[in-house]
Parts: structure tokens; C-alpha cells; sequence
């Protein structure tokens, strides 16, 4: 099964891709943790991205087109995959399609999660994840069990994103509006779109998004 999780930044696409990983054997495609990887390596492509993500503004659709087309071709895609942060306008859907037909591949799903603008800056601003897991937490929502103590594997150290601050955040979600938000009619009209309240707690949505998969 391939899926797309569609909603704006903050919305839980990351959060519920992992619980996806686990329940369906998925692989979370996030081209936003691609993208960091880039610029954390110093590569060409990180070089080209990182002044353009730190103001939370989209990087080139060719750029992010090409991470996914060689992302889709290693071996772990086979069993499918839930694709988090990509496509992200109305070009990179297009170019999605393309690409699947060319490989014989199909998307099952796309699923939309809806968050009000007021709790994505509060989410967003309260995120921070394992440092050696990647595990997702929320100074107020998701806390560890033992604090400073991660969960899933134990490590004591967490990392907060470069661009999770509260002025980058008006810029992320403008994008959001302005270049994503219209990809909703191009899924809607192939009768592909399913919606769950992204605003319910983490259970609930991971309810929703399994009884809207099947
Ligand atoms: P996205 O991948 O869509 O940007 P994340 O999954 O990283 O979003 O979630 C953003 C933040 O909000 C994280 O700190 C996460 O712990 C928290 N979060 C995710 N889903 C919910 C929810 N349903 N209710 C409250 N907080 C949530
Ligand atoms: P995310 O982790 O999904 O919130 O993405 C972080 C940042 O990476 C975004 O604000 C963009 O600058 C960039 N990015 C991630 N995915 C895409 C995409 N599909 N198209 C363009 N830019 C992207």
C-alpha cells in the first residue's frame, strides 16, 4: 500500500508515519528529514536547500522531484510506503503520478489531516525529537514517560529543529495556503481524498487513519 499524508506543518503527518511503520510495515518517505540529512552532510544539495527551508519557504519542485524518484527506487519501497511532507504543490503531484506509472506503481490513499492554524504554531514550537531514534516528542503533548529519557530507546539526548521557531512558522504555513493547500481538489477529483480530524489526540487520529485505510 502507498499512501500520501497531506496536512500542513505540525499537523502529525511524522507522528503518525512511524505509527504507520510499525502497524502496516510501511516506510515513512519524509522529504523534509531527506532535506536535513542534505544539509547536515554539507552536501551540494544541502548547501542549496538550508537558506531556504531556515525561512520556511519551499525548496525547488525539481530539486525534491528527483530526492523522491531515487528514494522510490531502493528496495524497501517495495512493500510500500507512506509519503510525509512530499507532494507539496501541484507540480510534485503531477510528477508523482508521472513517476508511479512509469515504475508501475499506484497510490491507494491520500490522507488529509486537518489542523487549525492556531495549534500548528503551538505544535510546532513544542516539538523535539530523540536525537539517536528520531522518536517524536511535545513539551506539552507528548512528553517521555521518564523525563529526559527517551522512550524507545533510552538516549538522553533530543534536538529541536532549526526552523521550528514561532517567525518561520508564519511563513511555513502561508506556503501551506498559498502552494499545497490546492493539491486537496487534484487528490479530491480522483476520488482519492480521505480526511481525519488531525485536531483529536494521537490515538484517535491513528484510529481514524487506519479505519479510512481499511
Ligand atoms: P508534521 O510531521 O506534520 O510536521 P509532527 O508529527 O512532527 O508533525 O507533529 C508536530 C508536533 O505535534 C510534535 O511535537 C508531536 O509530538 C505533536 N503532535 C502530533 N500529533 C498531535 C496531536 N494529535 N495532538 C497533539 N500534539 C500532536
Ligand atoms: P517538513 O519537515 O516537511 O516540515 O519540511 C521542512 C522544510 O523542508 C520545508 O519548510 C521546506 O523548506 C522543505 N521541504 C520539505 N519537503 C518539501 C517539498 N516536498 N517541497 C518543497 N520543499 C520541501
Amino acid at each position: 500500500m502507498n499512501i500520501i499524508l497531506l496536512g500542513p506543518p505540525g499537523a502529525g503527518k511524522g507522528t503518525q508515519a512511524k505509527r504507520l511503520e510499525e502497524s502496516r510495515g510501511l516506510v515513512q518517505l519524509s522529504t523534509g528529514d531527506m532535506l536535513r540529512a542534505e544539509v547536515q552532510s554539507g552536501s551540494p544539495l544541502g548547501k542549496e536547500a538550508k537558506a531556504v527551508m531556515e525561512a520556511g519557504q519551499l525548496v525547488s519542485d525539481e530539486l525534491v522531484i528527483g530526492i523522491i524518484a531515487n528514494r522510490i527506487d531502493q528496495p524497501d519501497c517495495k512493500n510500500g510506503f507512506i509519503l510525509d511532507g512530499f507532494p507539496r504543490t501541484v507540480a510534485q503531484a503531477e510528477a508523482l503520478d508521472a513517476m508511479l506509472s512509469d515504475k508501475g506503481m499506484q497510490l491507494h490513499a491520500v490522507i488529509e489531516m486537518e489542523v487549525d492554524d492556531a495549534a500548528l504554531t503551538e505544535r510546532i514550537t513544542g516539538r523535539y525529537t530523540c536525537a539517536k531514534c528520531g522518536q517524536g516528542y511535545h513539551d506539552s503533548f507528548q512528553k517521555p514517560a521518564k523525563e529526559g529519557i527517551c522512550d524507545k530507546c533510552g538516549s538522553t539526548e533530543f534536538k529541536r529543529r532549526a526552523d521550528d521557531n514561532a517567525e518561520t512558522v508564519t511563513s511555513r504555513l502561508a506556503a501551506y495556503h498559498d502552494q499545497t493547500a490546492p493539491i486537496l481538489p487534484y487528490y479530491r477529483d480522483k476520488g482519492m481524498l480521505k480526511k481525519v480530524d488531525g485536531m483529536a489526540e494521537i490515538d484517535e487520529v491513528t484510529r481514524q487513519i487506519e479505519a479510512a485505510l481499511g
